[in-house]
Order: C-alpha cells, then structure tokens, then sequence
C-alpha cells in the first residue's frame, strides 16, 4: 500500500492514509515532496528522514 510522503526541507517522513493538520501538508512546497521507491518506512529512514509523530509514531 503506497503512502509516504517526505519533507526534505523538515526531513519529516508522512503516511498519506493518516495525515493530521499537525502534519502541515499544505505548506509543504512542491520541491519539498519527496516519494521513496520502495515506499517503506524503512527506505525512508535510510535516506535520514524521520517519521512524523502525528501520523506514523501515533498510529
Ligand atoms: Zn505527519
């Protein structure tokens, strides 16, 4: 199930199925976006992003 979504400016990674306000989404720019092949917390976490504690860490 594809879902992640990362800040590259925050270095924040997001789960798209459990986006809260606090995740900010909305003022993430475009060129911050960024999408991990494969799509798993643990890709992400190797590229030295963080999962986000309103999306992922209170799921
Ligand atoms: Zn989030």
């Amino acid at each position: 199930m594809i879902g992640l979504l990362g800040d590259k400016k925050t270095k924040l990674v997001h789960h798209l199925d459990g986006l809260k306000k606090e995740c900010k989404i909305s003022e993430m720019k475009i060129t911050d976006r960024q999408y991990f092949t494969p799509d798993t917390l643990e890709n992400a976490k190797s590229q030295n992003f963080s999962p986000c504690e309103w999306c992922i860490l209170k799921q």
